[in-house]
């Protein structure tokens, strides 16, 4: 199965993405993940990707897809994988669809809406595991009471492109560049659409039902 995971930053996409890809039993990757890596190894990648990134605006198509197909070669071949914020513009998903044409394409794109409001509450209170990447919430998913990560006792912090300078322009973004994704998917016939303003277990639960249904 190859799956796109697809919401606003926010909507629970790295949340959900560990369960269902376990579930499908195929490699995942958020594309936020690689870029924070490459800076965190200070690459000229993660130099370039920093200065985007921090102003809440999409690292450029071309680093990023480039960045992206290469992950899907060596992690994923041609076999199943599952992608978190990517892709996130129309060129981004099309370029995807023609490193996909040797294949039988993408399977499926699991939309996870959320209201605004929502999300600018699930951003500006995230907390990040500095080891594993996991996440967390002050409030709706706090973090064990010794206040470091359950999976792996990393250090937690927020994120600084969660400040809600960041995160107006994040979600402006969103808007214009990556919403009109949602189009493009239904129309190919592979949209899923889930509630995402449920507990995490639920929307998990939904997910992964979605997967499987009609084709
Ligand atoms: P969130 O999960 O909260 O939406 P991400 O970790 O996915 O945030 O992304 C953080 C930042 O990394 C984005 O604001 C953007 O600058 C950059 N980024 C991540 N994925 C992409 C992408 N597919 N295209 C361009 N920039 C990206
Ligand atoms: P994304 O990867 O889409 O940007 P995250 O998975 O990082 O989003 O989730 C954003 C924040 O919202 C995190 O603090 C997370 O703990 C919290 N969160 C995720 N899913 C839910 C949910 N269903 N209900 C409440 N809070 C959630
Ligand atoms: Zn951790």
């Amino acid at each position: 199965m190859k799956v796109v995971l697809l919401g606003p930053p926010g909507a629970g996409k790295g949340t959900q993405a560990a369960r269902i890809a376990e579930y499908l039993d195929v490699p995942s990757v958020a594309s936020g993940d690689l870029f924070r890596d490459h800076q965190k190894r200070d690459t000229e990648l993660g130099r370039l990707a920093r200065s985007y990134m921090q102003r809440g605006v999409l690292v450029p198509d071309e680093v990023t897809i480039s960045m992206v197909t290469e992950w899907i070669e060596t992690e994923a071949g041609t076999g199943g994988f599952l992608l978190d914020g990517f892709p996130r513009t129309l060129g981004q998903a099309e370029a995807l669809d023609g490193a996909l044409s040797n294949t039988d394409g993408l399977d499926r794109v699991l939309y996870i809406r959320v209201s605004n409001d929502e999300l600018v509450r699930r951003l500006t209170g995230r907390l990040v595991c500095r080891g594993c990447g996991a996440t967390f919430h002050r409030v709706s998913n706090p973090p064990p009471a010794h206040g470091a990560c359950e999976d792996c006792g990393g250090e937690l912090y927020e994120r600084e492109d969660d400040r809600p300078e960041a995160v107006g322009k994040r979600l402006e973004v969103y808007f214009s560049e990556t919403a009109p994704l949602i189009d493009y998917y239904r129309e190919a016939g592979i949209l899923r659409e889930v509630d995402g303003e449920q507990s995490i277990d639920e929307v998990g639960r939904v997910l992964i039902g979605e997967i499987g249904s009609g084709s």
